[in-house]
């Protein structure tokens, strides 16, 4: 999920979803336009529109120091966050692995939902300041009061035991700790993060039917399905892995590679490969070294009339990624969860010298998995 770039916050790339304007502009209504306690009928519109708008700034500043909270924990623990996206349903932090250990996992869950709780408290602490006698100043107690309330919603619900929350996640360290099986861990606590999803689709799809409410009960449906559908993909993912622990990536790659010379044509490539091209990519070498892949997609992309033009080098993705390559001893799961992260299609395979010994992709791991699934 990408979005539009906000800033940057301890080294972490902010970035805003198109979906996160609908929220905002839900949020910014909801607050400038509610009937609140103590603030008298007669304020001007425009200081409720004001006050309205800080309140909904300060509303998803609270959903950034939450899901800051997890990232600057998870790069303690030695994990590159990528970015940090705001979208319809609030934030996530983009953690580019899983944690190696259920210690790393349980202290990179639990200080999200306990920053939570801590801004919720400062929040209503500071309501508690301010009196309510005057307009303006009720305004402001009504806006901490709901921001503090808000937090306190926030760690409650990202407590719950059901993954993807935050309580999932910490239900599942807990339960990998005890176990020392992080599959039977992720089963259960993904199976709760279905119940979750589905019962709240369910109270989303009552609201909708019965109630009439149909923004907020689509939003419930939109997000219990969200979750449900998560809570799977990691169980399966987590299958997955453990299905694949012990494999290797050499007994899996191509190998040797087809590779391309960096300074052939493309109109070149096509001829010479034309056999061959049943690869979907191919390692391109100059003097012996690699230096880059190219995306047999490339010919599709470029004007067959630039082909004799186009050098194979200005097409290729160059060699920049440390993450593009993976050594051939290293545990076939890790290129899954390399693949995952990246959302790249292949990666190189190098020997311990460095030298290029093959390339493996998604279908080389389903090959193995489905190698697996045959055994009885
Ligand atoms: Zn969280």
């Amino acid at each position: 999920m990408r979005g539009w770039r906000l800033g940057r916050i301890a080294g972490i790339d902010v970035e805003i979803h198109f979906t996160w304007v609908i929220i905002f502009v839900l949020v910014l209504v909801s607050l400038s336009t509610a009937a609140l306690p103590h603030v008298p009928a007669s304020l001007p519109s425009v200081v409720r529109w004001i006050g309205g708008l800080v309140a909904t700034v300060l509303f998803f500043a609270s959903l950034l120091v939450h899901e800051l909270s997890h990232s600057l924990m998870a790069r303690r623990e030695g994990i590159p966050v990528r970015r940090i996206t705001l979208f319809i349903f609030g934030g996530v932090a983009q953690i580019a692995s899983e944690p190696r250990s259920p210690g790393a996992e349980l202290r990179i869950a639990v200080v999200g939902p306990l920053t939570s709780a801590v801004l919720g408290a400062v929040f209503i602490k500071l309501a508690s300041l301010v009196p309510t006698t005057h307009g303006g100043l009720a305004l402001l107690h009504s806006n901490l009061f709901y921001l503090g309330a808000f937090n306190l919603v926030i760690a409650a619900f990202n407590s719950l035991p059901a993954f993807p929350l935050d309580g999932g996640r910490i239900l599942r360290s807990l339960l990998w700790l005890w176990w020392k099986d992080l599959r039977r861990a992720t089963g259960v606590a993904a199976g709760l993060g279905k119940v979750l999803g589905y019962g709240l689709a369910g109270v989303g799809l009552w609201e909708m039917v019965a109630r009439g409410e149909v923004a907020a009960g689509l939003w419930r449906v939109a997000l219990g399905w969200l979750l449900a559908a998560v809570a799977e993909q990691e169980y399966q993912r987590a299958s997955a892995m453990a299905r694949l622990g012990g494999l290797r990536v050499a007994d899996f790659m191509s190998s040797p590679p087809i590779t391309v010379p960096a300074d052939m044509d493309l109109e070149q490539f096509a001829h010479a490969y034309e056999f061959m091209l049943r690869h979907g990519a191919y390692p391109v070498v100059s003097e012996g070294r690699v230096k880059g892949m190219l995306e047999r997609e490339v010919l599709r992309a470029t004007p067959r009339h630039l082909w004799p033009v186009t050098t194979v080098a200005a097409v290729m993705q160059p060699l920049e990624a440390p993450e593009m390559v993976i050594e051939a001893d290293a545990p076939l799961d890790e290129v899954l969860s390399r693949l995952t992260d990246t959302g790249r299609s292949r990666l190189l395979v190098v020997n311990e010298r460095g030298e290029l010994v093959g390339i493996i992709s998604h279908s080389d791991v389903l090959r193995a998995l489905r190698s697996f699934r045959r055994l009885p």
